[in-house]
Protein backbone atom coordinates (compact mmCIF):
# COMPACT_ATOMS: atom_id res chain seq x y z
CA UNK A 1 0.00 0.00 0.00
CA UNK A 2 1.30 3.61 -1.05
CA UNK A 3 1.36 6.13 1.83
CA UNK A 4 2.69 9.75 1.94
CA UNK A 5 3.65 9.35 6.00
CA UNK A 6 4.12 6.43 8.17
CA UNK A 7 3.98 7.83 11.49
CA UNK A 8 5.22 5.73 14.81
CA UNK A 9 3.63 6.57 18.17
CA UNK A 10 0.08 7.77 19.06
CA UNK A 11 0.94 10.09 21.99
CA UNK A 12 0.01 13.97 21.75
CA UNK A 13 2.86 14.90 19.20
CA UNK A 14 2.16 12.07 16.89
CA UNK A 15 -2.05 12.24 16.79
CA UNK A 16 -1.55 15.83 16.20
CA UNK A 17 0.95 15.77 13.59
CA UNK A 18 -1.16 12.82 11.67
CA UNK A 19 -4.50 15.09 12.08
CA UNK A 20 -2.55 18.03 10.91
CA UNK A 21 -1.27 16.00 7.86
CA UNK A 22 -4.34 14.29 6.93
CA UNK A 23 -6.66 17.43 6.91
CA UNK A 24 -4.06 18.75 4.52
CA UNK A 25 -5.09 15.90 2.26
CA UNK A 26 -2.30 13.29 2.75
CA UNK A 27 -2.53 9.47 3.23
CA UNK A 28 -1.12 8.98 6.85
CA UNK A 29 -1.20 5.80 8.47
CA UNK A 30 -0.62 5.76 12.82
CA UNK A 31 1.24 2.83 14.52
CA UNK A 32 1.01 2.55 18.14
CA UNK A 33 1.93 -0.39 20.84
CA UNK A 34 -1.03 0.78 22.84
CA UNK A 35 0.72 0.87 25.79
CA UNK A 36 -0.13 3.59 28.24
CA UNK A 37 1.92 6.92 27.28
CA UNK A 38 3.29 10.28 28.57
CA UNK A 39 0.46 11.90 27.18
CA UNK A 40 -1.94 10.05 28.84
CA UNK A 41 -0.88 10.42 31.91
CA UNK A 42 0.72 13.60 31.68
CA UNK A 43 -1.59 16.98 33.71
CA UNK A 44 -1.69 18.66 30.09
CA UNK A 45 -1.01 21.65 32.08
CA UNK A 46 -0.50 25.39 29.92
CA UNK A 47 1.05 27.93 32.36
CA UNK A 48 2.70 30.22 30.22
CA UNK A 49 4.60 32.06 33.48
CA UNK A 50 7.11 29.65 35.12
CA UNK A 51 9.68 29.19 36.86
CA UNK A 52 10.74 31.07 40.35
CA UNK A 53 11.65 34.02 38.17
CA UNK A 54 8.58 34.25 36.81
CA UNK A 55 9.16 34.32 33.03
CA UNK A 56 7.14 34.24 30.09
CA UNK A 57 9.38 32.64 26.49
CA UNK A 58 9.43 34.76 24.06
CA UNK A 59 7.24 32.32 21.77
CA UNK A 60 4.40 31.91 24.28
CA UNK A 61 2.20 34.22 22.93
CA UNK A 62 2.14 32.57 19.30
CA UNK A 63 2.63 29.09 21.14
CA UNK A 64 -0.91 29.65 23.12
CA UNK A 65 -3.01 31.04 20.42
CA UNK A 66 -2.27 27.95 18.15
CA UNK A 67 -2.97 25.74 21.39
CA UNK A 68 -6.20 27.80 22.10
CA UNK A 69 -7.54 27.33 18.51
CA UNK A 70 -6.23 24.29 17.57
CA UNK A 71 -8.44 22.36 20.88
CA UNK A 72 -11.18 24.23 20.18
CA UNK A 73 -11.48 23.00 16.71
CA UNK A 74 -11.12 19.38 18.17
CA UNK A 75 -13.94 20.54 20.84
CA UNK A 76 -15.92 21.30 17.63
CA UNK A 77 -15.44 18.03 15.23
CA UNK A 78 -15.85 16.07 18.17
CA UNK A 79 -18.40 17.77 20.05
CA UNK A 80 -16.54 17.60 23.42
CA UNK A 81 -14.27 19.94 25.46
CA UNK A 82 -10.92 19.08 25.77
CA UNK A 83 -9.12 22.19 26.99
CA UNK A 84 -10.21 23.34 30.39
CA UNK A 85 -9.01 27.04 31.18
CA UNK A 86 -8.60 27.71 34.78
CA UNK A 87 -6.70 30.46 36.97
CA UNK A 88 -3.34 29.19 38.59
CA UNK A 89 -3.08 30.25 42.14
CA UNK A 90 1.46 30.64 42.50
CA UNK A 91 1.67 29.95 46.19
CA UNK A 92 4.98 31.39 47.12
CA UNK A 93 7.69 30.01 48.57
CA UNK A 94 10.11 32.45 50.26
CA UNK A 95 10.56 36.56 49.96
CA UNK A 96 12.28 35.90 46.81
CA UNK A 97 9.47 34.19 45.42
CA UNK A 98 7.82 37.05 46.38
CA UNK A 99 10.14 39.94 45.18
CA UNK A 100 10.11 38.20 41.72
CA UNK A 101 6.85 38.39 41.08
CA UNK A 102 6.44 41.55 42.20
CA UNK A 103 8.44 42.48 39.04
CA UNK A 104 6.74 41.25 37.24
CA UNK A 105 3.52 42.24 38.49
CA UNK A 106 4.64 45.95 37.57
CA UNK A 107 5.78 45.04 34.34
CA UNK A 108 3.11 45.86 31.31
CA UNK A 109 4.29 42.67 29.22
CA UNK A 110 2.89 39.95 31.55
CA UNK A 111 -0.29 42.39 32.15
CA UNK A 112 -2.27 39.63 30.66
CA UNK A 113 -1.05 36.73 32.11
CA UNK A 114 -1.29 37.94 35.93
CA UNK A 115 -4.06 39.12 38.02
CA UNK A 116 -4.24 40.10 41.73
CA UNK A 117 -1.22 39.76 44.05
CA UNK A 118 -1.47 38.92 47.69
CA UNK A 119 0.95 40.18 50.38
CA UNK A 120 1.62 37.31 53.23
CA UNK A 121 -1.49 37.83 55.69
CA UNK A 122 -4.46 37.42 53.31
CA UNK A 123 -5.70 33.62 53.73
CA UNK A 124 -7.50 31.75 51.94
CA UNK A 125 -9.58 29.24 52.74
CA UNK A 126 -7.50 25.62 53.67
CA UNK A 127 -4.08 26.93 52.17
CA UNK A 128 -1.10 28.26 54.26
CA UNK A 129 0.18 31.05 52.48
CA UNK A 130 2.87 32.58 54.35
CA UNK A 131 4.71 34.67 51.75
CA UNK A 132 1.33 35.69 49.89
CA UNK A 133 0.56 34.30 46.56
CA UNK A 134 -0.40 35.95 42.74
CA UNK A 135 -3.06 34.88 40.48
CA UNK A 136 -2.01 33.77 37.05
CA UNK A 137 -4.38 34.41 33.60
CA UNK A 138 -4.17 32.06 30.70
CA UNK A 139 -3.89 28.40 32.52
CA UNK A 140 -5.41 25.79 32.25
CA UNK A 141 -5.13 21.77 31.38
CA UNK A 142 -6.21 19.69 28.48
CA UNK A 143 -7.83 16.30 29.01
CA UNK A 144 -5.20 14.29 27.18
CA UNK A 145 -6.61 11.26 27.66
CA UNK A 146 -9.94 11.40 26.34
CA UNK A 147 -8.51 13.69 23.54
CA UNK A 148 -6.19 10.60 22.61
CA UNK A 149 -9.13 7.94 22.44
CA UNK A 150 -10.86 10.56 20.23
CA UNK A 151 -8.10 10.75 18.14
CA UNK A 152 -7.40 6.69 17.84
CA UNK A 153 -11.30 6.52 17.04
CA UNK A 154 -10.82 9.21 14.05
CA UNK A 155 -7.36 7.46 13.04
CA UNK A 156 -9.40 4.13 12.88
CA UNK A 157 -12.36 5.32 10.89
CA UNK A 158 -9.97 6.52 7.94
CA UNK A 159 -7.93 3.27 8.23
CA UNK A 160 -4.96 5.04 9.53
CA UNK A 161 -4.46 3.15 12.54
CA UNK A 162 -2.59 -0.07 13.36
CA UNK A 163 -1.98 -1.36 16.61
CA UNK A 164 1.78 -2.74 16.36
CA UNK A 165 4.91 -3.26 18.29
CA UNK A 166 7.33 -1.57 15.74
CA UNK A 167 10.23 -3.46 15.57
CA UNK A 168 13.20 -1.03 13.73
CA UNK A 169 14.25 -4.06 11.71
CA UNK A 170 11.33 -4.41 10.43
CA UNK A 171 12.19 -1.33 8.16
CA UNK A 172 13.86 -1.53 4.61
CA UNK A 173 15.08 1.80 3.58
CA UNK A 174 16.57 0.73 0.46
CA UNK A 175 16.24 0.46 -2.98
CA UNK A 176 12.68 2.04 -1.31
CA UNK A 177 11.14 2.63 1.95
CA UNK A 178 9.05 -0.60 3.66
CA UNK A 179 7.59 -1.49 6.40
CA UNK A 180 5.24 -4.62 6.24
CA UNK A 181 3.01 -4.27 3.28
CA UNK A 182 3.43 -0.72 3.58
CA UNK A 183 5.31 1.72 1.34
CA UNK A 184 5.61 4.86 2.55
CA UNK A 185 7.20 8.24 0.98
CA UNK A 186 8.66 8.87 4.74
CA UNK A 187 8.38 7.37 8.05
CA UNK A 188 8.05 10.05 11.23
CA UNK A 189 8.85 8.74 14.65
CA UNK A 190 6.74 9.97 17.37
CA UNK A 191 7.91 7.78 20.10
CA UNK A 192 8.62 9.92 23.25
CA UNK A 193 11.14 9.10 25.49
CA UNK A 194 11.17 5.91 23.74
CA UNK A 195 13.34 7.55 20.87
CA UNK A 196 16.28 6.87 22.95
CA UNK A 197 16.31 2.95 21.71
CA UNK A 198 15.94 4.30 18.08
CA UNK A 199 18.70 3.63 16.42
CA UNK A 200 18.43 6.24 13.92
CA UNK A 201 17.78 8.87 16.83
CA UNK A 202 19.15 7.85 19.57
CA UNK A 203 22.20 9.99 18.81
CA UNK A 204 19.82 12.93 20.00
CA UNK A 205 20.71 14.42 23.21
CA UNK A 206 17.56 13.55 24.74
CA UNK A 207 17.49 13.73 28.73
CA UNK A 208 14.25 12.00 30.03
CA UNK A 209 13.16 12.66 33.18
CA UNK A 210 10.46 10.43 34.95
CA UNK A 211 7.45 11.93 36.83
CA UNK A 212 4.37 10.54 39.21
CA UNK A 213 1.09 12.03 39.89
CA UNK A 214 -1.79 11.21 41.96
CA UNK A 215 -5.17 11.50 42.09
CA UNK A 216 -6.88 11.72 45.54
CA UNK A 217 -10.72 12.24 47.15
CA UNK A 218 -10.74 14.29 49.52
CA UNK A 219 -13.92 16.55 51.72
CA UNK A 220 -12.49 20.18 52.17
CA UNK A 221 -13.70 22.82 50.69
CA UNK A 222 -10.68 24.37 47.64
CA UNK A 223 -10.91 26.92 45.43
CA UNK A 224 -11.74 26.26 42.05
CA UNK A 225 -8.13 27.15 40.91
CA UNK A 226 -4.90 25.48 39.77
CA UNK A 227 -2.73 25.77 43.18
CA UNK A 228 1.00 26.16 41.91
CA UNK A 229 3.32 25.66 44.95
CA UNK A 230 6.84 23.87 43.88
CA UNK A 231 3.84 20.88 42.50
CA UNK A 232 0.61 21.91 41.24
CA UNK A 233 -2.67 20.49 42.66
CA UNK A 234 -5.68 20.59 39.43
CA UNK A 235 -9.34 20.63 41.19
CA UNK A 236 -11.63 17.65 39.41
CA UNK A 237 -15.34 17.32 40.09
CA UNK A 238 -16.50 15.33 42.71
CA UNK A 239 -13.84 16.48 45.47
CA UNK A 240 -11.16 15.02 43.35
CA UNK A 241 -7.90 16.77 42.79
CA UNK A 242 -4.87 15.49 40.63
CA UNK A 243 -1.52 16.66 42.74
CA UNK A 244 2.04 16.10 40.84
CA UNK A 245 4.42 15.73 39.64
CA UNK A 246 8.08 14.31 40.41
CA UNK A 247 11.04 14.89 38.81
CA UNK A 248 13.22 11.94 38.44
CA UNK A 249 16.17 11.94 36.10
CA UNK A 250 18.19 8.37 37.38
CA UNK A 251 15.36 6.06 37.33
CA UNK A 252 13.48 6.29 33.74
CA UNK A 253 10.63 3.68 33.91
CA UNK A 254 7.19 3.66 34.51
CA UNK A 255 6.81 1.93 37.65
CA UNK A 256 5.13 3.87 40.61
CA UNK A 257 6.82 4.21 43.96
CA UNK A 258 6.39 4.93 47.56
CA UNK A 259 9.23 7.55 47.73
CA UNK A 260 7.34 9.32 44.36
CA UNK A 261 4.26 9.31 46.57
CA UNK A 262 5.31 10.25 49.82
CA UNK A 263 6.74 13.79 48.42
CA UNK A 264 3.98 14.49 46.40
CA UNK A 265 1.71 14.24 49.25
CA UNK A 266 4.40 16.08 52.17
CA UNK A 267 4.73 18.43 49.36
CA UNK A 268 1.07 18.59 49.51
CA UNK A 269 0.54 18.91 53.29
CA UNK A 270 3.15 22.23 53.51
CA UNK A 271 0.38 24.39 51.94
CA UNK A 272 -2.81 22.06 53.07
CA UNK A 273 -2.17 21.02 56.33
CA UNK A 274 -6.05 20.03 57.43
CA UNK A 275 -7.03 18.23 53.89
CA UNK A 276 -8.45 15.13 55.14
CA UNK A 277 -9.64 12.54 55.43
CA UNK A 278 -7.36 11.55 51.69
CA UNK A 279 -8.17 9.01 49.74
CA UNK A 280 -5.62 7.39 47.17
CA UNK A 281 -7.73 7.06 43.59
CA UNK A 282 -4.99 6.83 41.73
CA UNK A 283 -1.00 6.40 41.12
CA UNK A 284 0.57 6.90 38.06
CA UNK A 285 3.76 7.07 36.31
CA UNK A 286 5.67 8.00 32.84
CA UNK A 287 8.76 9.94 31.46
CA UNK A 288 8.65 13.14 29.80
CA UNK A 289 10.61 13.06 26.42
CA UNK A 290 12.73 16.21 27.73
CA UNK A 291 16.16 17.57 25.83
CA UNK A 292 19.08 18.75 27.05
CA UNK A 293 18.47 22.25 25.95
CA UNK A 294 14.67 21.94 26.35
CA UNK A 295 14.03 22.82 22.62
CA UNK A 296 12.11 20.45 20.82
CA UNK A 297 13.60 17.79 18.24
CA UNK A 298 12.09 17.88 14.77
CA UNK A 299 13.64 17.49 11.13
CA UNK A 300 15.61 14.63 9.04
CA UNK A 301 17.72 12.48 9.48
CA UNK A 302 21.20 13.49 8.10
CA UNK A 303 21.39 10.51 6.16
CA UNK A 304 18.18 9.16 5.29
CA UNK A 305 16.24 11.76 4.03
CA UNK A 306 12.89 9.51 4.14
CA UNK A 307 13.34 9.12 7.89
CA UNK A 308 12.18 12.27 10.37
CA UNK A 309 11.66 12.56 13.91
CA UNK A 310 8.78 14.69 16.35
CA UNK A 311 9.56 14.59 19.51
CA UNK A 312 10.90 16.45 22.24
CA UNK A 313 8.29 18.28 23.77
CA UNK A 314 9.53 17.42 27.42
CA UNK A 315 7.28 18.84 30.39
CA UNK A 316 5.14 21.36 27.57
CA UNK A 317 3.23 19.05 25.07
CA UNK A 318 0.22 20.70 25.37
CA UNK A 319 1.41 24.28 24.87
CA UNK A 320 3.91 23.49 22.16
CA UNK A 321 2.65 20.05 20.11
CA UNK A 322 -0.18 22.16 18.14
CA UNK A 323 1.66 25.39 16.79
CA UNK A 324 5.05 22.79 16.09
CA UNK A 325 2.51 19.95 14.41
CA UNK A 326 1.93 22.82 11.98
CA UNK A 327 4.85 24.70 11.41
CA UNK A 328 6.57 20.39 10.62
CA UNK A 329 3.41 19.61 8.14
CA UNK A 330 4.30 23.27 6.18
CA UNK A 331 7.45 22.16 5.92
CA UNK A 332 7.37 18.62 4.53
CA UNK A 333 4.40 19.75 2.19
CA UNK A 334 5.47 23.25 0.74
CA UNK A 335 9.09 23.13 2.00
CA UNK A 336 9.30 25.85 4.45
CA UNK A 337 12.30 26.09 6.76
CA UNK A 338 12.05 25.11 10.02
CA UNK A 339 12.66 27.32 12.72
CA UNK A 340 16.64 26.73 13.84
CA UNK A 341 15.72 26.31 17.65
CA UNK A 342 13.33 23.39 16.83
CA UNK A 343 15.22 21.58 13.71
CA UNK A 344 17.54 18.62 14.95
CA UNK A 345 20.06 20.45 12.30
CA UNK A 346 21.62 22.28 15.71
CA UNK A 347 22.94 18.75 16.83
CA UNK A 348 24.65 17.39 13.15
CA UNK A 349 28.08 18.72 13.89
CA UNK A 350 27.90 18.15 17.88
CA UNK A 351 26.34 14.64 17.95
CA UNK A 352 26.00 12.81 14.98
CA UNK A 353 28.97 10.42 14.48
CA UNK A 354 27.63 8.94 10.92
C1 LIG B 1 4.13 12.77 35.05
C2 LIG B 1 4.07 13.65 33.85
C3 LIG B 1 3.43 14.88 33.94
C4 LIG B 1 3.38 15.73 32.83
N1 LIG B 1 2.70 16.89 32.93
C5 LIG B 1 2.59 17.69 31.85
C6 LIG B 1 1.83 18.88 31.91
O1 LIG B 1 1.25 19.23 32.94
N2 LIG B 1 1.74 19.65 30.79
C7 LIG B 1 2.34 19.27 29.62
O2 LIG B 1 2.22 19.99 28.64
N3 LIG B 1 3.08 18.15 29.54
C8 LIG B 1 3.21 17.35 30.62
N4 LIG B 1 3.94 16.21 30.54
C9 LIG B 1 4.71 15.98 29.32
C10 LIG B 1 3.86 15.41 28.20
O3 LIG B 1 3.43 14.15 28.58
C11 LIG B 1 4.72 15.33 26.94
O4 LIG B 1 5.22 16.59 26.58
C12 LIG B 1 3.94 14.80 25.74
O5 LIG B 1 2.82 14.09 26.13
C13 LIG B 1 4.81 13.91 24.90
O6 LIG B 1 4.05 13.36 23.87
P1 LIG B 1 4.69 12.34 22.86
O7 LIG B 1 3.65 12.01 21.88
O8 LIG B 1 5.98 12.90 22.36
O9 LIG B 1 5.10 11.07 23.73
P2 LIG B 1 4.16 9.90 24.33
O10 LIG B 1 2.91 10.43 24.84
O11 LIG B 1 5.01 9.10 25.24
O12 LIG B 1 3.79 9.02 23.06
C14 LIG B 1 4.69 8.18 22.40
C15 LIG B 1 3.92 7.01 21.83
O13 LIG B 1 4.77 6.21 21.01
C16 LIG B 1 4.51 4.85 21.26
N5 LIG B 1 5.67 4.06 20.86
C17 LIG B 1 6.97 4.28 21.21
N6 LIG B 1 7.76 3.35 20.64
C18 LIG B 1 6.94 2.54 19.91
C19 LIG B 1 7.17 1.38 19.11
N7 LIG B 1 8.41 0.87 18.90
N8 LIG B 1 6.11 0.78 18.52
C20 LIG B 1 4.86 1.29 18.70
N9 LIG B 1 4.58 2.39 19.45
C21 LIG B 1 5.62 3.00 20.06
C22 LIG B 1 4.26 4.82 22.77
O14 LIG B 1 3.60 3.67 23.20
C23 LIG B 1 3.41 6.08 22.93
O15 LIG B 1 2.04 5.80 22.73
C24 LIG B 1 3.99 15.34 31.62
C25 LIG B 1 4.60 14.09 31.52
C26 LIG B 1 4.64 13.26 32.63
C27 LIG B 1 5.29 11.91 32.50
Amino acid sequence: MNIDYLIIGQGLAGSLLARELIQQGCKVIVIDNGQENASQVAAGLINPITGMRFVKSADVDTLMSTARHCYSQLAGFFQQEFYIEKPMLRIFRSDSELKNAGKRHNNREYQAYLGDMQFPGKAINHLATPFGFLEQKQSGYLLTRPLLSCLKAFFIAKNSYRQADFDYRDIQLQPSLHWQDISPKQVIFCEGYQATQNPWFCWLPFQPVKGEILTLQHQTELPDKILNYGNWLIPLNDHRIRIGATFDRENLNIHTTEQGKNDLLNALKQISPNLTPITLVNHQANVRPCTQDRQPFIGHHPEHDNIAIFNGFGAKGSLQIPWHSRHFADALLNGTPLSKTCNIERHYESHFTG
